[in-house]
């Protein structure tokens, strides 16, 4: 059964570079005839805005991207916000801890650009952790540990996403032990979504090409938390450049879903620019979704 899911973050207003993955995530689900759900994900409080995630529903409705269980309908794995949900973070951490995978860490971020061997490390992680506190515990007055996970020799993985292509990774060698929960008690974005995608049920992740790196350390958090979980499918899409080549920032005011609607442009008009966007139809093309479904099965037809 498929389950794909948005999980947009509610710092902000969408913008088109999220609405047309959005987009895709939904004709995705339709064409396979599956599930989809809206998880919002603010749980780095720093960066969520009040009122976001309202504003980000009433958006993806007014484009006719609609969902099937969301935190406004309730469903099967509620609760669907991802604040409400950190008990489940904690007993994953607790999984993780009983196979010793987990060890606290109160180096501070300058000392690990310091002790790290390359300053650059292949991840948004930042450098490849040295393992100062691997294997010893060193308390520090006044600082509160971070939980990382013990990465081992043999934490390979490999996967086949359907846009990229491999995205495999020793992922000991290459990113090292990752963080799990934050010195301030937040918890990581790559715990959080991996819990909440297993424990949801879904099979299909669409999403933004950057985050492509970090679908190895997830894999590889997927797997030590259930040795049985399904495989899951993966599409990365390319991200939209704005018309000075950068990546849409979520702060450019002009390509906000909200913006446009303010504009009096029409969804399908706003619809059919997206869908360029991915391939299903020629520019000046204005169109509902629904009417895309079609068009996205073909490009997309599975062996
Ligand atoms: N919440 C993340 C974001 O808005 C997306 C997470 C994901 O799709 O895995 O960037």
């Amino acid at each position: 059964m498929y389950v794909g899911r948005l999980a947009p973050s509610p710092t902000g207003r969408i913008h088109l570079g999220i609405a047309r993955t959005s987009l895709a995530a939904w004709l995705d689900a339709r064409a396979a005839g599956g599930v989809l759900l809206l998880r919002i994900e603010d749980i780095d409080t720093d960066r969520c805005v009040k009122g976001a995630a309202d504003d980000i529903m009433r958006d993806l409705e007014w484009l006719g991207l609609s969902w099937d269980y969301g935190p406004d309908t309730g469903g099967p794995h509620a609760p669907y916000t991802q604040s409400e949900r950190t008990d489940r973070y904690l007993a994953a951490l607790d999984v993780l801890g009983q196979q010793g995978r987990t060890f606290l860490c109160t180096c501070s971020r300058k000392e690990i650009a310091l002790t790290a061997s390359a300053p650059h490390g292949p991840s948004d992680e930042g450098p490849r952790y040295p393992g100062t506190c691997r294997d010893a515990f060193r308390p520090r007055p006044g600082r509160n540990p971070a939980v990382r996970l013990r990465t081992e020799l043999g934490d390979v993985i490999t996967h086949h996403d359907r846009a990229l292509g491999a995205l495999d990774q020793d992922v000991h060698a290459a990113v090292g032990d990752f963080i799990l929960r934050r010195t301030d008690g937040l918890w990581a974005y790559q715990l959080a979504v991996t819990v909440d995608d297993l424990a949801q049920g879904v099979t299909t992740i669409i999403r933004g090409a950057d985050l492509a790196g970090s679908t190895p350390r997830q894999l590889l958090l997927r797997r030590l938390l259930d040795a049985d979980a399904g495989p899951v499918d993966t599409l990365h899409v390319p991200l939209m450049l704005g018309e000075d080549g950068q990546r849409l920032a979520k702060r450019s005011g002009s390509t906000t879903v909200a913006a446009h609607r303010e504009a009096g442009r029409r969804p399908e008009a706003v619809l059919g620019e997206l869908a360029t966007g991915l391939g299903l139809v020629p520019e000046g093309v204005e169109v509902g979704a629904e009417a895309l479904v079609e068009a996205w099965r073909k490009l997309h037809a599975r062996a």
